[in-house]
């Protein structure tokens, strides 16, 4: 068929199409298509003759879920920037290796995190001194906002591109501790887009409701582009709250619900649920890390009319591989899905061959949803990528029919509520602790976040009365999710003969 061939076409045909629906709701306001599409038309032509950004140029930003962030979105697509949305949850010495990293030509902020980008900029300052201007989001500005933007009368100089031309950077944890950039290009996306609407069946009558970040990319792909793609409505959350949730969900008759599994244990403790009845909710998918059996019980209470849809993705498959189809069998409950059907998928044994059917193995992943590479890092592209496949490092079986089952984790992990954490970061941060030998970094349960980390130390003078000390030296260097929850002080860590920890006997 004819598939589109960027993000600004998609855009384009969905103002033509749709100009006068809500393309957004936020905080009691909605915008049009038509609006969305003149402002991030300003704010384009204004990043391209006031600041200089060019096709290609990288701007990061560390905007939450504002109504800046879509205009940024969108004005990029416009320019052929990319886009490097960072989580604005990171600590500064984090942010500041991402922007050393990706070196930007410009950073745009919202208010509150400017004295973060500030002391990012003294810490890079020998390194980018290209990165000069911050772009506020909000009033008393030191230099423009993005409102001040919207009022200058700059042209817009139309741009070509190209399906592979790059649209975004989305930096991951790493295995090495150092996030990587996963680079995602316009064809990349349309994939994405295409698949979830056709799986989904979704059309421009729906509405989603973000309550994820934007700036991971279930909400902006998943969810935000998805909605682009198909001329819906999304109602965006700035921060998770049940009773908005709620309230805006029953209100704006939000009909697609697609949450991390987190969000959805929280909504459903809510009392406001026995007064409203969730009848109209057609669709709700859920993803980023494994459902309980109960929660998936009481969501199917919750929205009795609603096809259930389990969605297995990751940031380098840019969101799906598998979704579950509108049908499905109940003996197939357990899997995350069937691939998507341009995806090619694989389970390779430990000896690196390809596995049989319902044999156990990581899954491969290959296909033109896949990203080429992450940026400037030779290391992660020669041990993440075989013949074209990118290695999940999942463990997964996939049955006779090709419903895929997610059964563990090789990479070293910890999925808090869809939030993924590395433990070598952790542990490097611990180890660099004067008082710590050594440090061990693992998932255990928690009921609504799925995982929890915690951190089994090694020290002659630290004990458990000690842990208030280490927690806030952690918090100096690593963001509030990655933080140890729970602390055991020990006399040794459990080892292999060539000195390997043994995390499983740590996890029992
Ligand atoms: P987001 O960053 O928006 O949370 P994401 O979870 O799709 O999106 P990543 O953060 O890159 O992307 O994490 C990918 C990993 O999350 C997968 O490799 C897998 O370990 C886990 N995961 C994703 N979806 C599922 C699922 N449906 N069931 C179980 N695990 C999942």
């Amino acid at each position: 068929a004819n598939r589109p061939s960027s993000l600004k076409e998609i855009f384009h045909n969905t103002v033509q199409n749709d100009c006068y629906k809500e393309a957004l709701f936020l905080n009691g306001i909605a915008m049009t298509y038509d609006e969305l599409d003149r402002k991030s038309t300003k704010l384009a032509a204004s990043l391209q003759k006031k600041y200089g950004v060019e096709k290609e140029d990288r701007l990061v930003c560390l905007i939450g879920n504002n109504l800046e962030f879509p205009l940024v979105a969108i004005a990029c697509i416009k320019i052929g920037a990319v886009m490097i949305p960072v989580n604005t949850k990171l600590t500064s010495s984090e942010i500041a290796y991402i922007i050393g990293h990706s070196k930007p030509k410009l950073i745009i902020a919202d208010n509150e995190l400017v004295p973060v980008v500030e002391e990012c900029n003294k810490k890079n300052k020998h390194v980018i001194p290209y990165t000069k201007v911050i772009i506020q989001t909000g009033s008393n500005p030191p230099t423009d906002t993005i409102a001040s933007l919207l009022t200058e009368k700059y042209d817009l100089q139309e741009v070509e591109i190209d399906e592979t031309d790059p649209v975004y950077i989305l930096y991951t944890s790493g295995t090495t501790g150092r996030p990587k950039g996963a680079v995602l290009s316009h064809v990349n996306v349309v994939h994405s887009l295409m698949h979830y609407q056709r799986i989904f069946q979704t059309t421009n009558a729906m509405r989603t409701m973000i309550a994820v970040p934007l700036f991971h990319v279930t909400g902006l792909v998943a969810q935000f582009l998805h909605m682009i793609y198909i001329g819906g409505s999304s109602v965006i959350l700035k921060r998770y709250n049940n009773d908005e949730y709620i309230k805006q969900s029953y209100d704006l008759k939000v009909d697609l619900q697609f949450n991390v599994p987190t969000i959805f244990i929280m909504m459903a403790t809510s009392p406001l649920l026995k007064e409203r009845s969730f009848d109209f909710v057609k669709r709700v998918a859920y993803g980023g890390s494994p459902i309980y059996e109960q929660t998936l019980q009481r969501l199917q209470e919750i929205f009795p009319n609603a096809t259930f849809h389990n969605a297995y993705g990751a940031t380098e498959t840019t969101s799906p591989t598998a979704l579950m189809p509108l049908h499905y069998p109940l003996t197939k409950v357990a899997a995350v899905g069937l691939p998507v059907d341009t995806a090619e998928v694989k389970v390779v044994d430990a000896s690196g061959k390809e596995a049989g059917i319902n044999e156990v193995g990581e899954l491969w992943i290959k296909g033109p949803m896949v990203i080429g590479s992450y940026w400037d890092n030779p290391a992660a592209n020669e041990s993440s990528f075989v013949d074209g496949y990118w290695r999940s490092g999942d463990i997964a079986k996939i049955d006779e029919d090709g419903f895929i089952y997610i059964l563990d984790r090789m990479k070293d992990m910890i999925n808090r509520g869809g939030e993924k954490i590395f433990s070598i970061e952790v542990e490097n941060v611990l180890k660099s602790h004067p008082e710590v030998k050594e440090a061990a970094v693992i998932a255990i349960p928690d009921d609504i976040f799925g995982e929890k980390v915690k951190a089994v130390i090694v020290s002659d003078r630290l004990q458990a009365s000690n842990q208030d000390t280490i927690r806030s030296y952690c918090a100096r260097h690593l963001a509030k999710f990655k933080i140890p929850e729970v602390y055991e002080f020990v006399e040794e860590l459990p080892k292999t003969a060539s000195g390997k920890i043994l995390k499983h006997q740590l996890r029992v």
